[in-house]
């Protein structure tokens, strides 16, 4: 008869966040007084930052007895999120389907059919508004049969920031952080490290970034009909909002690979162009500063992509 059982190792879940905060002092090198750092979210379980949003939104949704018994999770997703769902699905029993642009990448496409995941494909000349569409009417026609995740609405979205990321990034800087930097897609990031990092230290100068051009999941809600702009965006949070240049955050993801050992998405490099550009302005300025970013995934994903052989 077994009497005692022990049990090993770690589960899924646990594994996310806690993320490694990398130096990148070869970029910034010819700028004394200056550090960028970035968080290392390619060290998920689901390979980005969107484990953390995900697996909160899963654990708020089953404490309120959801996904429990059966019940399935919806959402609309044009990515990682959607990944981070599926992972989280087949670790934890629950279904999972997704909305999205039928143009997302093959790499993609494979990774949520491998975790098991339903895909209902929406119009990609819709965008992300059509998938998000699609997920209400869905949700509206069959309210018992999911549980409707709402990443865009859903405050367990910027919470899981508030609770990890930034109390994370104040350990990890031990409290020296100046700056903070991350692109917007839902705004969770961004919002929900502000709102921590703010009450930690209100002098720390927190700045959001949109692309110029929508790409990798990271869109900036310029980028969205205004039905859609995510209601758990706070547009009194930024210091400073900075567009950012597709070509220059490709210029910047291939230097990181080339001159730095790191392999991060776009959404990433745009997010260190950004720091890099803050980086030049205190250092004309004279001032010192500790900036840090999200670097919300690896390049993984995305190596099919022409700009990575270009030039
Ligand atoms: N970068 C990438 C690669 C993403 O997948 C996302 C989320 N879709 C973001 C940035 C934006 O993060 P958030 O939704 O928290 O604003």
């Amino acid at each position: 008869m077994i009497t005692a059982v022990n049990t090993f190792g770690t589960t899924i879940l646990e594994r996310v966040g806690n993320t490694p905060l990398i130096r990148l002092e070869r970029i910034a090198a010819h700028l004394e007084g200056i550090q960028i750092l970035g968080k290392a979210e390619w060290a998920n379980p689901g390979g980005s930052v969107k484990d953390r949003a995900a697996s909160a939104i899963v654990k708020d949704a089953q404490s309120r007895g959801f996904l429990l018994n059966g019940g399935g999770l919806l959402d609309a997703t044009s990515g990682n999120t959607g990944i981070a769902y599926a992972m989280l699905g087949a670790a934890l029993g629950f279904p999972v389907t997704l909305c999205m642009p039928s143009n997302v990448s093959p790499e993609r496409k494979r990774i949520l059919s491998a975790y098991g995941a339903e895909i209902v494909w929406t119009n990609p000349a819709d965008g992300s508004d059509g998938a998000i569409r699609m997920a209400r009417k869905m949700s509206a026609e069959a309210p018992d049969r999911y549980f409707y995740a709402d990443q865009y609405s859903n405050p367990a979205n910027w919470q899981a920031h508030y609770r990890t990321t930034a109390n994370e990034i104040w350990e990890q800087t031990d409290g020296q952080v100046t700056h903070f930097v991350a692109g917007l897609g839902t705004s969770g990031t961004f919002v929900g490290t502000t709102r921590r990092l703010k009450e930690l230290n209100p002098k720390i100068q927190c700045i959001s970034m949109q692309p110029d051009s929508p790409f990798n999941g990271l869109e900036g809600l310029k980028h969205m009909a205004t039905a859609i702009v995510p209601k758990i965006y706070d547009p009194t949070l930024a210091d400073e909002n900075i567009d950012m240049d597709t070509e220059v955050a490709y210029k910047v993801a291939k230097d990181l690979g080339r001159h730095q050992g790191l392999l991060v998405g776009v959404s990433a490099a745009a997010a260190v162009a950004t720091c890099l550009r803050i980086a030049e302005r205190e250092h004309k300025a004279g001032r010192e500063a500790v900036i840090v970013t999200i670097l919300c995934d690896s390049a993984d994903k995305y190596l099919s992509e022409r700009f990575w052989t270009e030039g």
